[in-house]
């Protein structure tokens, strides 16, 4: 292990394959030019049926000519896609910690569940009376979330994080207006999640900043100064985005409760929670989970994404339409006369292979297996932060969570800045931390390992930090130029995000 790390090229190539690397360079400049005239993926027998004319057939739909595709043989079309997929990174290569993101492993039992015909095929304009299986599985990943946060309804249909927090907010302010008294503003903690005030914002609202204190949390003076008649609600993430928990939660829903407003809870970060403690028992009147953080369905490009909204009794009537109710028999039905409803957020019932998936994952682990889920998460977390803390400067002392935070004050005095150790990651083998999030921790280094990784995978990830901190003593400037592994180094990153090419063009 230690000489991988010492040769980081070839631990980097231990990982994607050494093969395909060396195969790569040999064809260089023809990794997209590979069509060549009159080549075939497939033959076709000689037609046994009269030949049509297309055109008289189609009409003036028909082009006339072939497409300008390009003409390959099968086994170059499969080793053009084979070998793009090697370029890329995963949680099934290796160690992927991004924090707040919790890329956890997507257990193979899910997928095979998913995969089951009658759930996987289950169309949504079926009539109820012959979906009464998929509602059962859409009822029960309703109610073991509904026992998993301790609060008393959910509505399954929001499509992610962000969405879930759109949808939560929608009803925070039905509720402030069936109460004759519509509010303006947000309050929203200087640590938190980009998407939060975003939320905020399009829901209508004022976003009104909340400091945090010299442990991470909600300064509980300053909190009880800023909430006042026009305050709708407070969205918090627990434990934050420096993975601290906050300890005051009972005192902060008091003082929101005392005043009328609500408290919101960003469950992105319920992977420290699971089988511990739950929001509806510490005073949060509505969250969202994301089933691609907490619940291990598919993450990012290999989402689609689920935000489900859970909430106080108080809030159901507003719930987004359809809910799924049952008559005394136990025949099960979408209710659509929900007068008070902020209506509907998606189509149909929200993202159901999801739903399959993150089922799967609570039923194959169970209560105890939850549990141990989240320990192992925390205990993950802060075996890296006790192995690294003498290298990298650990602003916020308060006990870590699911995350640890660090910092590139150390590192930035030698001009070798976050996001440079990030890249220098990437040629160690591991997908990069998240990189200057949150922002109230300069230069920060947020890194989130969860419980998917064993002793010996963490033990690499140490390593190759330990490594890359002395290099930043001895040859920065090999870090700053990282990463030396990829195929492309350092691209402009505004200007993919502003202006991206999406098409490939000879
Ligand atoms: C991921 C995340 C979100 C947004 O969730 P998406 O599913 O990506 O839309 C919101 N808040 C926090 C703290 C998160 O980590």
């Amino acid at each position: 292990m230690a000489t991988d790390v010492v040769n980081p090229q070839t631990d980097a190539a231990r990982r994607t394959t050494g093969k395909v690397r060396s195969h790569q360079s040999q064809n260089e400049g023809l990794v997209f030019e590979k069509s060549s005239p009159g080549k075939k993926a497939y033959k076709l027998p000689p037609l046994d049926v009269p030949a049509v004319d297309p055109a008289g057939l189609l009409g003036e739909v028909w082009r006339g000519q072939g497409a300008e595709l390009p003409e390959l043989s099968e086994i170059e079309i499969i080793r053009h896609f084979t070998r793009l997929s090697t370029w890329n990174y995963a949680i099934d290569l290796g160690m992927y910690p991004l924090g707040s993101c919790t890329m956890k492993y997507n257990p193979r039992v899910n997928e095979l569940v998913a995969r089951i015909e009658g759930l996987a095929e289950a169309h949504p304009y079926r009539p109820d009376a012959l979906a009464q299986g998929i509602l059962e599985v859409i009822d029960l990943l309703q109610r073991s979330l509904i026992e998993i946060t301790g609060m008393d309804a959910i509505t399954l249909q929001p499509a992610a994080g962000a969405h879930g927090e759109f949808t939560g907010i929608l009803l925070v302010r039905a509720w402030h207006e069936s109460q004759g008294n519509a509010r303006k503003k947000i309050l929203i903690p200087d640590s938190a999640h980009g998407t939060n005030p975003a939320t905020a914002a399009i829901c209508g609202y004022e976003v009104e900043n909340l400091k945090s204190n010299a442990e991470g949390g909600i300064d509980l003076e300053a909190l009880e100064r800023q909430v006042d008649g026009e305050t709708a609600a407070l969205m918090l993430t627990n434990p934050s985005t420096i993975g601290v928990f906050e300890s005051q939660i009972h005192k902060i829903a008091d003082i929101l409760h005392a005043k009328g407003a609500l408290l919101y809870m960003d469950g992105a970060n319920m992977n420290a929670l699971v089988g511990k403690t739950r929001p509806g028992d510490f005073g949060v009147d509505v969250m969202h989970l994301n089933l691609h953080k907490t619940f291990s369905t598919p993450h990012g490009g290999g989402g689609p994404g689920s935000g489900p909204v859970a909430c106080k009794q108080f809030l159901e009537p507003f719930l987004p339409t359809p809910v799924l109710g049952q008559n005394e028999s136990g025949t099960k039905s979408w209710n659509y006369d929900r007068p008070q409803s902020v209506g509907r957020v998606r189509a149909f019932y929200g993202n159901t292979g999801m739903f399959i998936r993150a089922l799967a994952y609570i039923l194959a682990n169970g209560p105890d297996g939850l549990r141990q889920t989240t320990e192992d998460a925390v205990l993950n977390a802060n075996y890296i932060r006790k192995k690294l803390e003498d290298v990298y400067e650990l602003p916020y002392k308060t006990p870590s969570m699911h995350e640890v935070v660090f910092s590139d004050k150390r590192q930035a005095a030698r001009g070798v800045k976050t996001g440079d150790i990030a890249k220098r990651l990437i040629d160690y083998g591991f997908h990069p931390y998240t990189v200057s999030f949150p922002m109230i921790v300069h230069g920060a280094l947020m890194i989130e390992p969860t419980e998917s990784e064993s002793l010996e995978e963490l033990d690499l990830f140490i390593e190759a930090m330990r490594a890359i901190a002395q290099e930043v003593e001895e040859t920065p400037e090999l870090v700053k130029s990282a990463p030396h592994s990829t195929r492309v180094s350092r691209l402009d990153e505004v200007h993919a995000a502003r202006k991206p090419v999406l098409r490939w063009r000879r």
